[in-house]
């Protein structure tokens, strides 16, 4: 089953400074921001059983205008729903490469060590028995994918402005310019 068939969709990731995540709406489709990192992985983390809706921002409802539009102005890529909430005590990092050709996902642990397989974070947690609640389950290294028509060499060569063809997609956008800020 293809999740999100009926509209509701995904999160979206990239990660820099600049990086802003968005979902979009189950009943509406509209984008809407997501303030924080942490937020975004608790909204993706159960996506499925758990459909976005604009109402679950606080004080937003359908009938309010779209956040962010979903168009090239931005590097987009959407995310895979469900991925495991980040446990206590690490931070999960995405980087894409300089080719944008795709995500390079690990995590890093309270002590800064970078984790950057499933076999690492086993050892890792063999190693450091305080983590005892926390499962290799509880980790993914699952990249979102990189949207083709949001990159900007092909928007160079290609005047692939403005196509928003993956409109029912939830997305975090990578913002290299000043629009598409962070709502409060
Ligand atoms: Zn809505």
């Amino acid at each position: 089953m293809k999740p999100g068939g009926g509209g509701k969709e995904t999160p979206k990731t990239l990660e820099k400074p600049s990086t802003v995540y968005t979902v979009q709406c189950g009943e509406c489709f509209k984008w809407r921001l997501i303030p924080t990192k942490e937020e975004f992985e608790d909204i993706r983390s159960k996506f499925i059983e758990d459909p976005w809706v604009c109402d679950n921002k606080y004080g937003v409802s359908c009938e309010d205008p779209e956040d962010i539009e979903y168009d090239s102005s931005k590097i987009w890529a959407i995310d895979k729903p469900n991925i495991p909430k980040t446990p206590v005590g690490f931070e999960r990092i995405l980087v894409l490469r300089k080719d944008f050709s795709k995500f390079d996902a690990y995590y890093i642990t309270s002590t800064g060590k970078r984790l950057r397989a499933i076999t690492e974070i086993a050892k890792f947690l063999e190693a450091n028995p305080e983590y005892s609640g926390v499962s290799v389950s509880d980790f993914s290294f699952t990249v979102p994918k990189v949207v083709e028509n949001t990159i900007p060499r092909i928007v160079d060569g290609k005047n692939g402005a403005s196509r928003g063809k993956k409109k029912k997609k939830s997305m975090i956008k990578d913002d290299d310019n000043d629009d598409g800020e962070l709502v409060d």
